[in-house]
């Protein structure tokens, strides 16, 4: 069976196609929806909603929000020992593999991952190696946006025509626009922000929140900051709808009453809104759209739940946005649609899915002013962004000197006309004949970028035939074949709760944290946490069942009353 998984910034699910279409497995918690965080406990390993309890209450153990730093070396420290970004990412996976097995019955041994249409070389394959880590086979990287178009075409037969499927998640801001006309789907443009998302929204509350009360950031304790961040996070959520409540908090001792209206929150996000512009408008003018060509705009990930997200759309298309009913949900959907495509699925025959390359890359060259003056540093594409995959282009390039060694072949990604704007992916070096003179001493250099969105680079010399070809694995961000597998071999030692367990842990992680959030309820809660420990060791299942719903009902009943 293969599995489709959208591992989000702040949340992941995981789901598969059947007969039926697709179908989402809940977690232990029975939600959809795993929380993307770790905690680490003494030696064992905690994911999803009782490792984002455990964010206030055990900061320095547990982290959110990592696939940020997919592709990156950046290691994280919990507890004894520190993870890289593909690791965590790897926990996340493992959790959500386990919730499958345990709907579906079987071992999962391959999954279809979806990612940001704009990630990078480096962060997919980062993410194909957080599927090894996890013991899964990645058969296939889907972009999250033309997921989403899948899950929505399938849903709405008559939403055929072109349509721009705008996803604004929790860390990156993506946008598509495909043809959808009876089973094809086609991408026509991807565009994006790798590093917006509702997180810099937050960020804006955090940021007048400190301001207005005269406080510096670095000077607010780790632990009240994760809750002045869980509670800005809450606020920021009803911002969309009616009356807000002011936010009343304990900081450092002292008592803060703070406010923000819809209005002053706008304005203050504005600069995030302005960048939200250029990804829609490039991606506009390279499908060749006008606004009013498009039949249908589409908003998915939770931070297109807020209104000034719907405002952007009305203004720069003159329509409102329409829904997703689910928008959280979408591009799982539309991941499983493709682990049944994957999987030859009969309903799914006639689909036809293309996409595209969201990058324009190429090479470095050098170029020679009309004095003969040499100019380096210049980009020289080689596959345009927005070409239809899987596409393969070659140049010709020739040493500027006689008698020239050596010649370097630079591959950057990126739309800059100078390469120091653009992202490096890699180099590759080849001898030349120094006997030869430049023009017959070229190469030729062949750039294939396949469905996954990775690229294959190969050159071939003219004189001597001979073919090197460029493994981009060398980038500091990833990981080499051996880290991989000492790292398996670490992470196959971490103890992970067993799943039956979670609902019980999960609820003790939110009673501690209710303990650090409320000074006048602590007596309350450490009687409740010592009681359910007691039941605990009973081991006797139904009790323990019976009490932990009453305990869920009384820390339900304390956090509103609050
Ligand atoms: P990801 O795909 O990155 O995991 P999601 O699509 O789950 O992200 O969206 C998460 C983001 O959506 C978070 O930044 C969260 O604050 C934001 N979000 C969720 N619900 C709302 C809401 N009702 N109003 C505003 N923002 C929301
Ligand atoms: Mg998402």
């Amino acid at each position: 069976m293969i599995v489709g998984i959208d591992l989000g910034t702040t949340h992941s699910l995981v789901g598969a196609y059947s007969e039926s279409g697709s179908r989402l497995f809940p977690n232990a918690l029975g939600d959809v929806l795993t929380p993307s965080v770790v905690s680490v406990d003494g030696s064992t390993v905690l994911v999803g909603q009782a490792a984002r309890e455990r964010l206030i209450s055990h900061p320095h153990h547990t982290v959110a929000s990592f696939k940020r730093w997919m592709g990156t070396a950046r290691e994280t420290r919990l507890g004894d020992r520190s993870f890289r970004p593909e690791e965590l990412s790897a926990l996340v996976l493992r959790s959500l593999l386990a919730d499958a097995e345990a709907a579906l019955g079987e071992k999962i041994e391959e999954a279809v991952i979806s990612v940001p249409a704009y990630f990078s070389d480096a962060q997919r394959k980062a993410t194909r190696t957080a599927g090894e880590l996890a013991g899964v086979r990645v058969e296939r990287l889907i972009n999250e946006p033309t997921a989403a178009a899948l899950a929505y075409g399938l849903q709405n037969r008559d939403g055929e025509g072109r349509f721009l499927v705008f996803d604004l998640g929790g860390g990156t801001f993506d946008v598509s626009i495909l043809e959808c006309f009876e089973n094809v789907f086609e991408v026509h443009a991807s565009a994006g922000d790798n590093f917006l998302g509702g997180e810099d929204f937050l960020d804006v509350l955090v940021e007048a929140f400190c301001q207005d009360n005269h406080l510096r950031q670095p000077a607010i304790l780790a632990q009240e900051y994760g809750q002045l961040r869980r509670r800005l996070e809450l606020l920021k959520r009803e911002l969309g709808g009616t009356a807000v409540a002011p936010l009343q908090m304990a900081i450092g001792g002292r008592d803060y009453v703070w406010s923000i209206d819809e209005e002053r929150f706008a304005r203050l996000a504005e600069p995030l809104v302005q960048r939200m512009r250029t990804p829609i408008e490039r991606a506009m003018r390279d499908a060749k759209l006008q606004p009013s060509q498009l039949d249908e705009i589409v908003l998915v990930g939770g931070a297109s739940r807020m209104p000034l997200v719907a405002r952007l759309v009305s203004r720069m298309f003159g329509r409102l946005p329409l829904r997703h009913v689910n928008p959280d949900q979408a591009i799982a959907l539309g991941a499983s649609v493709a682990a049944g495509l994957k999987s030859r699925d009969a309903k799914l025959e006639e689909i036809i899915l293309t996409d595209v390359c969201p990058y324009t890359l190429g090479t470095q060259i050098a170029r020679r002013d009309p004095n003969g003056q040499i100019h380096t540093g210049f980009f020289h594409p080689i596959i345009l962004r927005n070409s239809t995959v899987p596409v393969s282009r070659e140049d010709q390039f020739f040493p500027m000197h006689d008698n020239q060694q050596k010649l370097t072949i630079d591959i950057f990604q990126g739309e800059n006309p100078l390469v120091a704007n653009n992202i490096k992916l890699g180099e590759i070096t080849v001898d030349l004949d120094k006997r030869r003179q430049t023009d017959e001493n070229g190469v030729t250099v062949r750039f294939t970028y396949d469905i996954n969105g990775l690229l294959q680079v190969e050159v071939t010399e003219h004189a001597s035939k001979r073919r090197h070809e460029l493994l981009l694995e060398q980038n500091p961000g990833l990981m080499t074949p051996e880290e991989i597998r000492a790292r398996l071999a670490a992470l196959a030692e971490l103890k992970v709760h067993p799943r039956e367990q979670q609902e019980n842990i999960a609820v003790l992680a939110r009673a501690e944290r209710l303990y650090e959030e409320f000074l006048h309820e602590r007596e309350r809660l450490q009687e409740w946490i010592m009681h359910f420990r007691a039941i605990l060791d009973t081991q006797d299942n139904t009790l323990i069942a019976r009490q932990r719903g009453q305990f869920v009902e009384a820390l339900d009943a304390l956090e509103a009353q609050a």
